[in-house]
């Protein structure tokens, strides 16, 4: 569905990318992972177009996204659910699931089922949310434009426990659904049940790719830090 390859992405004179590659199958949940700067949001950015990779190839369901502009890769069928979620704060929780809804499986019924916080707190100003219920909303929200591939960047980072709980129990319900998925989160106890792959970065290159039963201690050593 998503092929990433061999990209190298920049920040100014900067070289953050060195050489990623990455896919992701139909139907899929794939984790990215690798310890904090190692190069997951920028390759996150770099196939939304949001920093464009300089060199290597990034398709979508055989589009090439690195010619397109980032409106395009959403209308394309990738959603972002952004490291530090972005919501409109001064709409309601309702409001900002349907601003932005396409048609097809999630709908704000099915998306409030998800997350019956969203339901609870329907006309609430977002900007009254919570951290966590923000988040919800803003998975939420991505959801309802109905993504063929959903991207998920840190989406339990920093949030009370009980509240990343839900989350993890909603992105175990997305995979029940089998919505395609990349997810990136440093939570590997939550995440690897869930994975069906991973691909791990180091220093901005992709240095495995595998099932989460293939990785074992030496690797979760060496790349992980744990
Ligand atoms: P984290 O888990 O901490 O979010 P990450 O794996 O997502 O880390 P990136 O945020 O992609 O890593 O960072 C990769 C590299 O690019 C790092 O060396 C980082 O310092 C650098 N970088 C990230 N954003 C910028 C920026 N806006 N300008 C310059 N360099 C940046």
């Amino acid at each position: 569905m998503l092929n990433v390859t061999a990209i190298e992405t920049f920040y100014g004179p900067s070289q953050a990318l060195f050489g990623v590659d990455l896919s992701v199958r139909a139907g899929e949940m794939m984790a990215l992972m690798g310890r904090n700067g190692m190069g997951k949001t920028t390759t996150i950015r770099s196939i939304f177009g949001l920093t464009p990779a300089r060199s290597g190839s990034i398709t979508f369901e055989s589009q090439d996204l690195r010619r397109l502009p980032s409106y395009r890769i959403a209308q394309a069928g990738l959603g972002l659910v952004p490291e530090g979620r972005r919501c409109f704060p001064n709409l309601s929780v309702r409001e900002n699931l349907v601003v932005t809804a396409r048609p097809g499986y999630w709908s704000l019924a099915r998306v409030e089922k998800l997350f019956p916080r969203l339901a609870e707190r329907r006309t609430q100003m977002a900007r009254t949310l919570s951290g966590g219920e923000q988040q919800m909303l803003a998975i939420g929200r991505a959801l309802m434009t109905n993504p063929r591939l959903l991207v998920l960047d840190e989406a339990t980072e920093g949030l009370a426990p009980v509240i990343r709980q839900e989350i993890w129990a909603a992105i175990r319900e997305l995979k029940t659904q089998g919505q395609s998925t990349l997810i990136v989160d440093k939570s590997l106890a939550e995440l690897l049940p869930v994975a069906d792959r991973c691909t791990i970065l180091e220093k901005g290159r992709t240095v495995w790719t595998g099932e989460p039963a293939a990785l074992d201690d030496g690797l979760r050593d060496r790349y992980l830090g744990v």
